[in-house]
């Protein structure tokens, strides 16, 4: 039976996260699942350039934390990939990203990767999506250390475990998933099948800061002081939910799991299970503004949202910290935005909603607006 296991992680001290995660290493038997000689590759979320005090990223201290703990054990071949959100494929703009986000320095004791080629790898049996074109150092790695940085998010309530693998994906062919499938079930599921291709062994979660409210990059930076692990993505992310007091009816990529399957009913928990947030975790205002009010709340809620949903959709309204970067021009998968009397304007008919633009906006100047549906 799986183990999913939280462990109070006061701060970002090296001593700290070295022993949260050494702990977390011999919960499960880390030391003993790596085979000899193995590449380990291990996946932060670098969704944009921001600094570590932002708490978009995860934390780079964090993943040099897991760089020691597994030379100690020894391992030599480890190196870092993730593929940030929009156009970035140029060498040197993914070298700017390692430098803003303070990963840069990991170069001495990993591999950071640069190469955003992607290789084709086949789907398991049944799938919407025969197949997915990932990253090649993923594809190619013995095994996955899965890094995520848990926040909340404007379109799949939270992203932690699953959320995060969408990072393999190479470019721009992120936002044309958001093309391809806009309704957010259908784009969950998608996720849901992507991480069981990429099949990450094991997942610790940085959510010593997290960031709540309009994540994934807009939202508040707020203090919890936890890390999260297990094996099985799937059920991590449920673990993580049922431990934070989010309902897990607005999580559609915890829905889309247990509709495959995918989510364990039994389980077992190890560490500082008696940890509960000092307050709720505020959630998106386009998945829910308030988790306080139990499942029937919950419910009700999710009711509401479903009816909201089905009415309104939402859509981006560039405001004055906008500095022409161009970043959502050249990543919103639809060609819904373009330069117009020097300032972004939007063609609200070719939106769909899937708020890339405000995932790679580095100066947070996109706002989340509401429209009727009139298709
Ligand atoms: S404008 Fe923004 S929300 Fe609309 S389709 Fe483009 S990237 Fe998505
Ligand atoms: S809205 Fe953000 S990403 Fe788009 S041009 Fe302005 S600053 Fe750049």
């Amino acid at each position: 039976m799986n183990t999913f296991a939280v462990l109070k992680t006061e701060n970002y001290d090296d001593e700290t996260l070295y022993r949260a995660v050494k702990k977390h290493f011999e919960i499960h038997n880390i030391k003993d699942e790596i085979p000899q000689g193995a590449g380990v590759l291990l996946k932060p979320n670098l969704v944009t350039d921001k600094e570590a005090a932002f708490s978009v990223t995860t934390n780079p201290r964090f993943v040099y934390a897991v760089v020691r703990n597994l030379r100690e054990i020894g391992v030599e071949n480890i190196s870092v990939a993730d593929c940030p959100g929009g156009a970035l494929l140029v060498f040197s703009q993914i070298q700017e990203v390692y430098e803003k986000t303070g990963y840069a320095f990991l170069s001495d004791s990993a591999y950071l990767n640069t190469d955003f080629t992607g290789v084709d790898v086949t789907s398991p049996d049944g799938f919407v999506n025969r197949k997915f074109n990932i990253v090649k150092a993923v594809a190619e790695a013995d095994y996955i250390i899965n890094l995520p940085k848990f926040k909340t998010h404007n379109l799949t309530g939270i992203t932690a475990g699953v959320k995060n693998l969408f990072g393999t994906i190479p470019g721009l062919q992120k936002p044309a998933y958001h093309a391809k499938y806009p309704a957010v079930k259908d784009f969950s599921n998608m996720l849901v099948e992507l991480a069981a291709t990429v099949k990450a062994d094991f997942t610790i979660v940085d959510a010593v800061d997290i960031m709540e409210g309009n994540g994934p990059t807009n939202g508040k930076k707020r203090y919890l002081g936890v890390t999260f692990s297990g094996k099985d993505v799937f059920t991590l992310d449920r673990f993580i939910v049922r431990t934070l007091g989010i309902p897990e009816e607005n999580v559609p990529t915890i829905t889309a799991s247990k509709a495959k399957g995918f989510v364990a009913e039994e389980y077992l928990t190890a560490g500082d299970t008696d940890f509960v947030p000092e307050k709720p975790i505020l959630l998106s205002e386009l998945t829910r503004a308030d988790t306080a009010g139990g499942k029937i709340a919950a419910r009700i809620s999710t009711l509401i949202d479903k009816v909201t949903d089905a009415v309104f959709m939402q859509y981006p309204q560039m405001n004055e910290k906008c500095i022409i970067c161009k970043k959502c021009i050249v990543t919103c998968p639809q060609k819904a935005l373009k330069i117009s009397d020097k300032r972004v304007v939007l063609d609200r008919k070719k939106c769909i909603g899937c708020m890339c633009c405000d995932e790679v906006c580095p100066n947070g100047a996109v706002d989340i607006r509401k429209k009727l549906k009139t298709r």
